[in-house]
């Protein structure tokens, strides 16, 4: 049989289903699910994203060629079921035509509404409503959406046009256009087309019909949707879909209406309320166009926003009413339909309906975008309500989303003292702080420059993707709560402050002003996103609170995953900051992070630098003999005596850094890692630095820069660091175990694990592995106490994985150092690949950048090959990662399934992965 492309829905039926989401896109198939649920739907049909694939890869003709039979049959059947023409009187078939993929991508491909429109089903039309101004203003509406999405004219050819009318005729709003208006305007607008296009507006509705389909198809791959699809990682689906749907008309007067409804509120996931706004006398986007300010749907929710914006109850009822006012009956059977939907996709749906004359219509549910906030109570909430399992409950917030929670929110008394600008709608909860700018642009400029920015404009759009991406946070002076803005931000976890109204915005002159402030591009602004609060200059912040429902799900997220997570510190303070994110120790210690702190720089500088003179005379010493020994003696005193200066200087401080970390850890691990990174990064490239070195150790500045130079290496990464400084300097080892040991033996039920760096070589392990011991021995009998530690190694060299089951003999424990198995594995130099590896990830020869998300059939088998050969050698092996890896959620599912102990992140990634360890755990199971 050959493939089927379009699948009828309505009239109590429908060939397609929720479970065809692939094929029939997200909307496509809610709504063949909604009308055979028996709600009440605009009949329509559904062409496949099949459709739009071969529409990509074979091209228009031979698509339509292909699936022209089936159109003409389901054509005939939507005529048959709804008793009206298409292109023809006396009841002229009106049809809109909608975009839909399998994941929504909400605003970011077209739709065109009241298709089937010319001159002569217009007097059809009138002469079926006996409403002549509806049948205009769907006429004007339908001329400018065909004519921007079809023939890529833009909005703007159309708006001036229509300002011309309304400023003749000294009208405001949309609404008050009378007939003669509207004839005006739509005689404009064609005449716009003509001008722009070169061509007259298309009447055949046949025309309109394949044209609208194909601009819908072409949508998939314009470059906003590119670029959302990009940003949000959305990958292998075919296409869009195409919804050819019966037009209902929420413009056809007073008693007409349309809307987007939240079952829950999408931005804390409050149940309070049913949640949405309506506009009378509207038709489909208006609500979200941020034309009109939109009404509420239920009376609370009215009494809440009026509260927000300062309006009067009296004025709210007379100028805002809500649904529950204007039409309870309506809202009634809406009420109830929002239950229905809910427990049936038993998740938060988000709403489009439209009231034609007193009758609802539903047009999309959706699983509804929402914060992490409202991801982790609605989760929840549904989980106590009995809706879904427990597991569920812990697949339904993503990882990846928990980071919006875990950044810092304003802190109470800087932000009582901050001067407030102005309150718009507390769109997407949060607190950003940072510089104006007035573009998308200049946002995506500023990101690149590592500036944090405002993003503030009138309204967003979906073209000021990148830039909303890029910023951190979103202000617009128009749009509701459902405006693009709004939902966009939430979709990302960005602050946002929607509808500022009071605030008027000169792109020109690039500032805005707001009662009698002017903020200038540049100047700071903070943004409260949960109360809508805008204020002016920086507010300082804090870290959140991770109790109440957050609390539970990472509760239910520990009982399920098998997992252990730890995090990468290198101080009390981010130790205590993990402990509390719920870190089960530390899986790495960087000791040279503690190296650069204070005047410490200067006694690690002093070491480096004389550290290989003192090495090389001590070699000659031993072979000397009589006087040669005493002046080579005498040439050594100075740099030895600063030699061990140095390390003297360095032991207590390393000591006390230890003290504390152990304190704030309270009995967990803590690995620490021996100095690591290549000496030059310590020396003093510049002028001042070495006068610095000089002056401090009775140098000349020629000997000093003479001592950097011949440090220099052409490959650092390659070159002296990791275990071979302990190899050539077994002082530093020495003093580095030293003060572990004695911070160990200082703290009660210290955990120290001491880690080697760098191994390829299990002899590099033994070497110092005799010195580690030998200097816990020493400070065992100086302090009497027995102190606990493991002595282990990184894999992070190809040679130590391969070897794996030699390095065990002397390892207690591995951790997999991804970030140098990756570098040295894939052969790409970290600092260098960003100028290539963004090419590879284009051209799929990675699928993502290795450095940020492992590469599971490359480097991951490396990993896997040192498990299994390291347990082999010693079944008790600790394992555990502590690359950049370790706080990314697909990652820590494969640590999870090749059976590591634990993973090990950034303090801040903490919470996000016991929750990817979970999702781990609960997903192998299935
Ligand atoms: P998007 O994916 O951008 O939301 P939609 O296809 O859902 O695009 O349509 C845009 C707007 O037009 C929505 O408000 C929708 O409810 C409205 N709309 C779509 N089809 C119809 C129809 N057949 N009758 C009335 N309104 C419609
Ligand atoms: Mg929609
Ligand atoms: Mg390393």
């Amino acid at each position: 049989m050959s493939k089927k492309y379009v699948y009828f829905f309505g009239g109590g039926q429908s060939e397609g289903s929720a479970s065809l989401k692939n094929l029939l896109g997200g909307k496509g198939a809610n709504l063949a699910d909604m009308a055979e649920l028996g709600l009440p739907v605009p009949p329509g049909f559904t062409v496949t994203t099949e459709a739009c694939s071969e529409y990509c890869t074979l091209g228009k003709e031979s698509l339509f060629e292909l699936i022209k039979p089936e159109i003409d049959d389901a054509l005939a059947r939507l005529e048959e079921t709804t008793n009206k023409t298409f292109g023809k009187g006396p009841k002229p078939l009106l049809v809109s035509v909608r975009s839909g993929a399998a994941v929504s991508m909400p605003g970011m491909m077209d739709t065109v509404l009241n298709l089937g429109l010319n001159d002569e089903t217009v007097e059809a039309m009138i002469a079926l409503t006996n409403n002549e101004r509806f049948v205009m203003d769907s006429y004007r509406r339908f001329i400018q959406m065909f004519g921007n999405v079809v023939m890529g004219m833009e909005h703007h050819d159309f708006e001036t046009q229509l300002e011309k009318v309304k400023s003749a005729t000294g009208k405001v709003l949309d609404t008050d256009l009378d007939v003669d208006d509207l004839k005006e305007v739509i005689k404009l607008y064609k005449a716009v087309v003509k001008e722009v296009s070169g061509e007259d507006f298309p009447t055949d509705p046949m025309e309109q019909l394949w044209r609208g389909m194909a601009a819908v198809f072409g949508s998939w791959n314009n470059p906003r949707a590119i670029k959302y699809r990009q940003i949000n990682d959305i990958r292998s689906l075919w296409g869009t879909a195409v919804n050819v749907q019966l037009m209902v008309f929420g413009n056809s007067g007073d008693n007409s209406a349309t809307g987007v409804a939240f079952t829950r509120d999408p931005s804390t996931g409050a149940n309070e309320y049913f949640y949405g706004e309506y506009l009378i006398n509207a038709q489909g986007e208006d609500v979200v166009a941020g034309i009109r300010t939109p009404q509420q749907i239920t009376m609370a929710g009215s009494r809440v926003w009026a509260a927000s914006q300062g309006v009067s109850e009296d004025v709210r009822v007379s100028e805002y009413p809500s649904l529950e006012e204007t039409m309870p009956v309506v809202f009634a059977e809406l009420d109830a339909i929002r239950d229905k939907l809910e427990k049936h996709y038993k998740d938060m749906q988000d709403l489009e309906f439209t009231i034609e004359d007193g009758t609802l219509y539903m047009l999309q549910t959706r699983n509804g975008k929402r914060t992490a906030q409202a991801a982790v109570k609605i989760a929840y909430d549904l989980e106590t309500e009995g809706l879904i399992s427990e597991k569920e409950a812990v697949l339904r917030v993503e990882p990846k989303q928990l980071d919006q929670l875990l950044h810092p929110v304003f802190v109470k008394e800087s932000e009582v003292k901050a001067k407030t600008l102005t309150v718009g709608l507390p769109a997407s909860p949060g607190a950003a702080t940072g510089q104006v700018v007035f573009s998308a642009d200049a946002a995506e400029a500023a990101k690149a420059e590592g500036r944090s920015v405002i993003l503030c404009r009138v309204e967003t759009s979906p073209e000021d993707i990148g830039g909303m991406d890029a910023c951190s946070g979103i202000l617009t002076a128009r749009g509701g709560m459902t405006s693009h803005a709004a939902v966009v931000a939430r979709g990302m976890g960005k602050c946002c402050v929607s509808g500022a109204g009071d605030i008027s915005i000169d792109y020109k002159t690039g500032q805005f002003t707001v009662g009698d402030s002017v903020v200038k591009d540049g100047e700071w602004l903070s943004l409260n996103g949960s109360t809508g609060a805008v204020y002016l200059g920086k507010v300082d912040t804090v870290d959140p609170a991770l109790d109440g429902a957050f609390g539970s799900i990472m509760e239910l997220a520990d009982k399920y995953r098998k997992i252990g997570v730890r995090t990468n510190a290198d101080s009390p303070k981010d130790a205590e900051v993990a402990v509390k994110f719920g870190a089960e120790g530390i899986g790495l210690c960087r000791t040279e992070h503690m190296f650069f702190e204070g005047d410490r720089i200067t006694s690690v500088r002093k070491l480096i630098l004389v550290a290989e003179e003192v090495k090389e005379l001590r070699k000659q010493i031993l072979y000397a003999e009589g006087k040669e020994k005493a002046a080579l003696e005498a040439k050594v005193a100075i740099p030895l005596s600063q030699y061990n200066e140095a390390l003297a200087e360095l032991l207590p401080l390393q000591r006390e850094d230890f003290t504390g970390i152990f304190k704030a850890l309270d009995g967990l691990p803590c690995t620490v890692r021996l100095l690591d990174p290549p000496l030059h990064e310590f020396l003093p490239h510049e002028v001042k630095g070495q006068e610095e070195m000089a002056k401090d150790m009775g140098l000349t500045l020629a000997k000093v820069r003479h001592l950097v130079d011949s440090l220099h290496e052409f490959n650092p990464m390659l070159g002296h660091r990791g275990c071979r400084l302990g190899i050539t300097y077994p002082e530093v080892t020495q003093m580095q175990v030293r003060a572990i040991a004695e911070a160990a033996a200082s703290v009660e039920g210290s955990k120290p694990e001491i880690m080697v760096p760098l191994v390829g070589n299990v002899k590099e392990l033994e070497s110092q592995k005799e010195i580690i011991v030998a200097t816990i021995k020493e400070v065992e009998a100086e302090t009497g106490k027995k102190i606990d530690v493991k002595i282990g190694t990184m894999i992070e060299v190809p040679r130590a994985a391969i070897t794996a089951d030699e390095i065990a003999e002397e390892a207690e424990f591995f951790s997999f150092g991804t970030n140098d198995l990756t570098q040295m594995g894939c052969g790409f130099s970290r600092d260098d690949a960003g100028k290539f590896l963004g090419d590879y990830v284009e051209k799929g020869i990675y699928e993502y950048d290795p450095f940020a998300v492992l590469d599971q059939s490359g480097i991951g088998k490396l990993v896997k090959y040192a498990v299994d050969a390291g347990r082999k050698t010693r079944p008790n092996i600790k394992l555990g990662i502590c690359g950049e890896h370790g706080g990314d959620p697909a990652s820590v599912e494969f640590c999870c399934n090749i059976g590591l102990d634990y993973v090990s992140c950034s303090p801040y990634r903490v919470p996000i992965a016991r929750l990817a360890a979970a999702h781990a755990a609960i997903k192998a199971e299935k």
